[in-house]
């Protein structure tokens, strides 16, 4: 089976499998067999509610000696407000989309973070923003990249989906449309923080004593948001939203907002990633997970493990990523020293993640206890 540990409702039936046809095929069931079979069970009457769940990042390339007591204490801050904000809404019995959207845009109003208010800067000293949404069920996705006046670009990104006949709109064309949409505009000022500010100033510096290398280019990828959502029919969202790199140039586009790379959901999978973007594009990362759970069927830990921790490692590439299926399994694979994450489920208990030695669900392993035996 494709599924375990879950009852198949008449609606997962319909939409898992990611096509009719490929569930049929896989099941290798003819159709008109597989419709009286499941009448016989009496599955087609059978809904049961879901337990809803969201899981969210605040990004990896969290460096445990740069991180101040007040940092950390009001990153956790932010992160439960926004599993709460979200939570909120699935408990409302809102869509998981309503949650992914709340979650990050809390994240974007928070200066902490590296979309929205806190974007990084480009090597012109401006905040170019990208973000990107998509429901798993229909398969509806929507992005905007190189945006420098929307407060919240994961409102837009969403506005795309929903109210545009296209999936993905740049620069100046999507700012118009976020006008006519009637999404909040900020002069640009609104974005430009000190320690971002000076944090392209150290970046300046590097350039020009050096080549870029492996350390620094990480170092420039920090503080990504993302969110993923099961609600209680079942369906899942991801979002994702970020101010890119610092000292990006040209017009650079990341992963975030381009759909499979950083940000992926169908009926059984949903994923936002964050770290060295070029890397997710190339292994075109968070589709690629889903792939391994939708097509493969492996659980969802061990292909998101495997695409985050091998795959982009092997070419070079770090980061992390959140993903959730939907029997409500959670994976948060990272290789990098930390990734602010949080997950919220049937306890509706916040829970909040920075470093590796810290315990989540997708059980990632603790540190080794260090040693007592003397050499
Ligand atoms: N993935 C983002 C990008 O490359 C950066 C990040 O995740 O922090 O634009």
């Amino acid at each position: 089976m494709l599924y375990e540990g879950r009852s198949h409702t008449a609606e997962h039936v319909k939409t898992a499998g990611y096509t009719h046809g490929h569930v049929l095929e896989r099941c290798q069931v003819k159709p008109s067999r597989m419709l009286v079979t499941l009448a016989t069970l009496g599955v087609a009457a059978m809904v049961h509610a879901t337990s809803p769940v969201l899981v969210i990042h605040g990004g990896a390339g969290v460096i445990k000696r740069d991180m101040s007591a007040a940092k950390e204490k009001a990153v956790r801050a932010a992160m439960t407000k926004a599993l709460q904000d979200g939570y909120a809404q699935l408990k409302a019995g809102k869509p998981a989309i309503d949650a992914v959207t709340t979650a990050i845009a809390v994240l974007e109003d928070d200066p902490n973070f590296n979309a929205g208010r806190g974007s990084v800067f480009t090597h012109d000293g401006k905040n170019e923003m990208d973000a990107a949404v998509m429901e798993g069920d229909s398969l509806s996705a929507g992005s905007v990249a190189g945006v420098h006046r929307v407060k919240n670009p994961i409102l837009l990104a969403r506005a795309v989906m929903e109210h545009s006949p296209h999936v993905m709109l740049v620069g100046d064309g999507a700012e118009a449309f976020a006008k006519e949409q009637g999404i909040a505009l900020v002069d640009p000022s609104y974005f430009r923080t000190d320690e971002r500010w000076q944090q392209l100033q150290k970046a300046l510096k590097e350039d020009a004593g050096k080549q870029p290398h492996a350390d620094l280019e990480t170092a420039k990828h920090f503080g990504t948001v993302g969110a993923v959502a099961l609600d209680s029919e079942g369906h899942l969202a991801a979002g994702t939203s970020t101010g890119g790199m610092t000292d990006k140039r040209w017009g650079r586009v990341g992963d975030s907002p381009i759909i499979g790379a950083g940000t992926y959901a169908n009926a059984q999978c949903a994923v936002s990633g964050t770290g060295w973007g070029e890397y997710y594009i190339r292994t075109v990362a968070a589709h690629e997970i889903c792939m391994k759970v939708s097509l493969l069927g492996e659980p969802l830990q061990r292909a998101a493990a495997e695409v985050i921790n091998q795959e982009i490692p092997s070419m070079g590439g770090n980061g992390g990523a959140i993903a959730l299926d939907s029997n409500g399994n959670i994976a948060m694979p990272f290789n990098t020293d930390g990734m602010y994450r949080g997950w919220i489920g049937a306890d509706g208990v916040a829970h909040v993640a920075i470093y590796d030695d810290e315990q989540d669900p997708s059980n990632h392993p603790p540190a080794a206890p260090s040693s007592t035996s003397s050499p």
